[in-house]
Parts: structure tokens; C-alpha cells; sequence
């Protein structure tokens, strides 16, 4: 059976148009921790030029030396293709096609994890390339926006080394986030397990202790998300610690267990007292489907620059529908995703929130001043639909080539 795709749906005939170039931009914050549990200390870019001088911008969250190597590295077999050079030349509105042949054509190295990472970047610069020839945002070429709104939820950074710190921070960070106007935040609680934050090991009374803390100081009427970053081994410890966790009305727990553990996941996704989420690592349709039906998670988070790009992402949000399940998509990125992100849920009725990493409250400079989104926050929490064409987003060149590494 082949292999369904996604390409541009156009009220019109395109302009005819060529690839020329695929520029790759590794990008790196210099005051970047690699203690740190935070991907948006860098980025990978990704430029597709024509011939014509229309041009799009890609991004994944990936290690951008490795999805640069995945998009240049030069084809050698049939199996072994190279995406560079599948995509020069050829015709930009082909997106699904072009998908097709990349993901066939690199399947001995790729078919899951870095290759579809880069190739997300890829053909999220396709989008926006195809949006820009044709004067459309790119909501409108996934066949049209389905709502005026949507809902961005803040996620919240941890600070500090000492539980009160930590503590501490998260719910300044929170009372920062409410007074922003955002009606919806995820705060991490993670002191312990594989991802603790600076290394802490505190208790999960401690975990439950922080959490409370966060939910009184937003109050009973901000939606509350909770990311733990996989710090539970299996189902049953994890199990005991959350049935406490149940008066603080969560939307969704974020990550309990390990991810390749779908066993001990859909026990949890079972028996929790909150919706369990899962998605932010994953590539594919095909893995989303095993997170669903043996997972059984309530909570699908596909990143738009990670699962494949975004007709990937929209496929899988169909077989969330399908199966009943929620779409809140993961994006820990610059507003080149964000602005990805936000144009897949524009097209996406089951998608409740986006995450959104505010630019006033994160240090990740790269979020800062790589890309000025045209999303606008208003007082009520929401995001009006965005009207310019392709991504919708402005690149600050200078930026690039001050944070461009070797
Ligand atoms: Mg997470």
C-alpha cells in the first residue's frame, strides 16, 4: 500500500516552481548549559531557496551538527539516499511526494529518529516556501482553518538547587505567567529520576509538595499541566505518588514513565488520576500508533520539527481523532516551530492547547531573538488566527550568523 502523504491544498495552479539550494544553519546559544534540560539552547535551520527568490524556514529540535550531517550527507545506494540532493531541482509544491521519496529513500538510516528530525525541518520549510509563493498562510494550504482561536499554554523553567528554591521559582514563574494573560501553564516537577533538574534528589513528597504549591498560586481557574520528564521506573510507584496528586486537577500529566515502557504506560494511562501524555520524542505515524493502542494514553503531544514535519503531524492528529484522544502538541523551539505548531491547530479541532515557551520568561536566548512570530497574545489567553503568508514569521539573519557554530 503506499504510503499516504500530505501536499498543499491550492485554489489555483501554482507558480512553477524549482528548488536551487537547501541551506543548513547550526545554531548554538553561547551561554549554553549542557547541564541543562532545555533543547532551545539550540536550533537547526533550514533554508530551501528557488530560482525564483521565494524561500522558506524550516527548524527541528534535534542536535542541529547531527540533522545537518542527516540533510547533506551525500546518497550512495538506493536505500541511502541523500535529502539534499532528492529535494534540488525538484518542484517545491510536491511536498508529500517529496516526504515519500526522502523517507524511502534514506529508510536503511532512517525511517525513525534523527533522519525524520531533519527531515521535519525540511519540509517545514516547504510549507512555508509554498505559502509564500501563493500569498496563503499555511493554515489555509492544510485545507483552512477550522476556528478563530487558540489556546497557547506557558511552560514554566525551573531555577535554583535546594528544594525551597526550586520551589520557589516555579511559582514566581507561574504568577508571572498568569499576569502575562496566559489562562493555562505546565510547570516541570522534576527533583529526581534520569532528567532532575541540577542534579537534585529529593523525595516525591517533595514532588507533590512543589505541585501543590504551584496550583495555589494560579488558583482554581488556570489550567495546570505537570511534565515529571520520565522519573518513574515503572507503574505502580509511579501510581502511588500521583493518586495524591488528583485535588490539584491537573489537564494532563506529561511523561511519567520511561517512553519505550508502553507496558507499564498503559497501566498508568489506566488507573491515573489525571489524562497521561506522551509524544514530545517520537517520529511517525507508525510510533504514535503504537503509543496509542498499546500506550492507551489519553494525550498525544507530536513537536511539528521532530515527528516528521507537518503533514506528519497532521496525520497523526487524525488518528487521534479517531481513537478519541486529545492533541496538545509539543514545541520547545523558536517561533519558527511555535509558528508551526500554531498553524497545525488552526487546522485542529481536538487540540485544546499549543505549548509555548514566553519568550519574558525563558533565558533561552535563541527563543529570544531568532524569529519574531506574527502570534499575538491577548489579554484573554488566546492566539487570533495569523493572516500573513507561509510560517508567518521574520528571521533575524543577524542572529543566525551570531549564533551559527562549526
Ligand atoms: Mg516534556
Amino acid at each position: 500500500m503506499p504510503i499516504a502523504t500530505i501536499s498543499p491544498q491550492l485554489p489555483a495552479a501554482p507558480p512553477r516552481l524549482r528548488i536551487t539550494d537547501v541551506e543548513c544553519h547550526t545554531l548554538l546559544a553561547p551561554d549554553f548549559d549542557p547541564g541543562f534540560t532545555s533543547s532551545a539552547q539550540d536550533s537547526f535551520v533550514v533554508v530551501i531557496r528557488t530560482g525564483e527568490g521565494v524561500y522558506g524556514v524550516g527548524e527541528c529540535d534535534a542536535n542541529p551538527w547531527m540533522a545537518k550531517a542527516c540533510v547533506e550527507a551525500p546518497g550512495t545506494h538506493t536505500m541511502g539516499l541523500s535529502l539534499r540532493e532528492l529535494l534540488i531541482g525538484a518542484d517545491p509544491f510536491a511536498i508529500g511526494e517529496l516526504w515519500r521519496r526522502s523517507y524511502i529513500g534514506s529508510a536503511l538510516t532512517g525511517r525513525r529518529g534523527m533522519v525524520i528530525h531533519a527531515l521535519s525541518a525540511v519540509e517545514m520549510a516547504l510549507w512555508d516556501l509554498c505559502g509564500k509563493a501563493v500569498g496563503e498562510p499555511v493554515h489555509a494550504l492544510l485545507g483552512g482553518a477550522t476556528r478563530d482561536h487558540i489556546v497557547p499554554y506557558a511552560s514554566l523553567q525551573p531555577a535554583g538547587a535546594s528544594f525551597e528554591a526550586y520551589r520557589d521559582a516555579l511559582c514566581a514563574s507561574a504568577e508571572r505567567a498568569v499576569a502575562l494573560g496566559f489562562r493555562a501553564i505546565k510547570t516541570e516537577v522534576t527533583m529526581n529520576g534520569p532528567y532532575a533538574h541540577d542534579g537534585m534528589r529529593e523525595s516525591y513528597d517533595r514532588h507533590t509538595e512543589a505541585l501543590a504549591a504551584v496550583r495555589r498560586t494560579i488558583g482554581p481557574d488556570i489550567a495546570l499541566m505537570v511534565d515529571v520528564q520520565y522519573l518513574w521506573d515503572d507503574a505502580d510507584t509511579c501510581l502511588a505518588v500521583i493518586a495524591d496528586w488528583a485535588e490539584f486537577n491537573c489537564f494532563f500529566l506529561e511523561t511519567p514513565i520511561w517512553s519505550d515502557n508502553l507496558d507499564e504506560i498503559a497501566k498508568v494511562a489506566e488507573r491515573a488520576p489525571m489524562p497521561i501524555a506522551f509524544g514530545e520524542w517520537l517520529t511517525t505515524r507508525w510510533e504514535f500508533a503504537q503509543l496509542m493502542d498499546v500506550g492507551g494514553v489519553q494525550v498525544a503531544q507530536p513537536d511539528v520539527g521532530r515527528v516528521g514535519g507537518i503533514g506528519e503531524a497532521r496525520i497523526v492528529c487524525d488518528m487521534a481523532k479517531e481513537r478519541g484522544i486529545r492533541i496538545v502538541p509539543h514545541c520547545w523551539k523558536t517561533g519558527i516551530s511555535i509558528s508551526a505548531t500554531a498553524h497545525l491547530a488552526f487546522v485542529t479541532d481536538h487540540c485544546p492547547f499549543i505549548e509555548y515557551l514566553p519568550p519574558q520568561l525563558c533565558h533561552e536566548r535563541l527563543r529570544r531573538e531568532l524569529a519574531a512570530e506574527e502570534l499575538v497574545l491577548r489579554p484573554d489567553g488566546t492566539i487570533p488566527l495569523p493572516t500573513k503568508p507561509g510560517l508567518g514569521v521574520e528571521v533575524d539573519w543577524d542572529v543566525v550568523a551570531r549564533y551559527e557554530v562549526d
